[in-house]
This record gives structure tokens, C-alpha cells and sequence, in this order.
């Protein structure tokens, strides 16, 4: 289970995460990588992508998602209206598996500390889980395509099923489900924002309503609501 734990308190930061990663050598994958990769992208951000592991691409420039995987990603962000500089971008295993096999249960187990400590500093509002590595790693899940689409809940966070890119590539339904489940997350995330502006302005107006019946005694406000109201008709 993923401890949360306030910035100011362990005193890390994403920079602090990237430079240990780069010089990990936590687990074998360290002898046969170019280049680690340990994430890309800005706090604050909403949504925060994982993935399965780095590609031959993204091992050569230790950046995530560069490869043909990631131009579906960033075509499938750009039609569901999700800017990529908005999310954070990483993976289960921070370096290259030889010939992009699936990261072995011991060098996802080597590499999760840093991981739980992104998800600590982002605290995404949704995480979105690309393909099935990630949702066993994770969530302990069996299949993407049963559940995707789907948002769920474990210990207060929430995450969001969908394929992972590398899928997408040269599948054209594949891509469809993409899209659908990223617009899914964008329309999400964009609710969560407009209910949270409409809550601030209730209470602004709950305030405000407040300070001026102690200054004018109570109902003097609601009544000259009312008689603005009443004269516009
Ligand atoms: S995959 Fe993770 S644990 Fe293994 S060497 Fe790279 S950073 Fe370290």
C-alpha cells in the first residue's frame, strides 16, 4: 500500500526522485540501460499517466513516451483536450527491459519506492493507468480491456483503465479506445473543476452574505436582495 506523505514533511521533490533514479542501481536493469527515465512533467498536475517501462527511444534520450507509442499517446491527449505539459508522464520500471520485454516482478518491486514517492509529490486527481503491466503492477488487475474505461477507487485515490499506447500504434480500433477513455478522463477532470469553481462561489456568497447581515442585522440582506430583484421586473 502507497503511503502519502506531505512534501514539507519527507522534504523530497521530483528533482531530488530524477537524480536518484539516473544513477540507480537498484536492479539488473541498470547494466544494460542508455539512459533512465524517470518521468516528465510540472507540479501541480491533475493527471498523472504510468506506463509500462522505457522504449528503445525513450532509453536513448531518457525521456518517457517519444516513440512511435508516444505520438498515439500525444495524438489521443490532443483530441481529448488534455495539454501533455498538463499531466506527469512516468512508468512502473524506470529503465529499458532488453528487447522491450515486460519488466520482471523484481524490478517492478526495485523500482515502486520511487513511484509511490511521485505519486506522493504529484497527488493526482486521477491516474491514469496505460495497459495491463501497469494495472497488474498497481492494482493487482487482470485485464485492460475488461476494465477499461472505468475509474476506480483504492486507498482514496482514483484511477482511471485504459490500453497502453504502444497498442494504438498500427490498430485503428485500438486508437478509438484510446481517445474514448482519454476524453473520458479530460470530461472528468473538467467537471471536477467547474463543481469546485461553483462550491468557492457559493461560499463566497455565503461570506459575503454573512458580513453584511452583522453589519445590517439579520435578514436586512436577503430583504434588499429581494427589493433589487423586484424592481427589475
Ligand atoms: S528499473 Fe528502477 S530499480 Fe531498476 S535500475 Fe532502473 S531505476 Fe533502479
Amino acid at each position: 500500500m502507497m503511503v502519502r506523505m506531505p512534501q514539507e514533511i519527507t522534504n523530497d521533490s521530483l528533482e531530488k526522485i530524477a537524480t536518484e533514479v539516473r544513477g540507480c542501481l537498484l536492479c539488473k536493469l541498470s547494466r544494460s540501460r542508455k539512459n533512465a527515465v524517470p518521468g516528465e512533467g510540472q507540479l501541480p498536475a491533475k493527471i498523472m499517466l504510468i506506463g509500462e517501462a522505457p522504449g528503445k527511444n525513450e532509453d536513448e534520450k531518457g525521456q518517457p513516451f517519444v516513440g512511435a507509442a508516444g505520438k498515439a499517446l500525444d495524438l489521443a491527449l490532443e483530441k481529448s483536450g488534455i495539454p501533455r505539459q498538463s499531466v506527469f508522464i512516468t512508468n512502473i520500471a524506470k529503465c529499458r527491459p532488453p528487447d522491450n520485454r515486460i519488466p520482471e516482478p523484481e524490478e517492478q518491486i526495485a523500482c515502486r519506492p520511487y513511484l509511490d514517492r511521485q505519486i506522493s509529490l504529484i497527488s493526482p486527481q486521477i491516474i491514469c493507468i496505460l495497459g495491463n503491466t501497469a494495472y497488474s503492477s498497481l492494482l493487482g488487475g487482470k485485464s485492460v480491456m475488461a476494465d477499461r474505461g472505468k475509474i476506480l477507487k483504492r486507498d482514496g485515490q482514483e484511477y482511471l483503465i485504459t490500453i497502453h499506447p504502444a497498442a494504438a500504434i498500427y490498430n485503428r480500433n485500438f486508437r478509438s479506445v484510446l481517445e474514448d477513455d482519454l476524453s473520458l478522463l479530460g470530461q472528468e477532470i473538467e467537471k471536477r473543476q467547474k463543481n469546485s469553481v461553483h462550491s468557492r462561489s457559493l461560499d463566497n456568497l455565503e461570506g459575503y452574505t454573512q458580513q453584511r447581515e452583522q453589519q445590517q442585522g439579520p435578514g436586512k440582506e436577503k430583504k434588499r436582495i429581494m427589493k433589487k430583484k423586484r424592481s427589475k421586473k
